[in-house]
């Protein structure tokens, strides 16, 4: 699942207001950083 964190409060924004208008509904803000949670995890054998 994709979400999106912003650069200014650092508050996590869904991907569904982003859709509506690119930019933070909590401070306004139009930097944001998309968040993955991907936990790759390299096994040395
Ligand atoms: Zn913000």
């Amino acid at each position: 699942m994709v979400s999106y964190k912003c650069f200014e409060c650092g508050r996590e924004v869904k991907f569904d207001l982003v859709r509506k208008k690119v930019r933070c509904p909590y401070c306004g803000s139009k930097i944001l950083h998309k968040v993955t949670s991907v936990h790759s995890v390299v096994k040395a054998v």
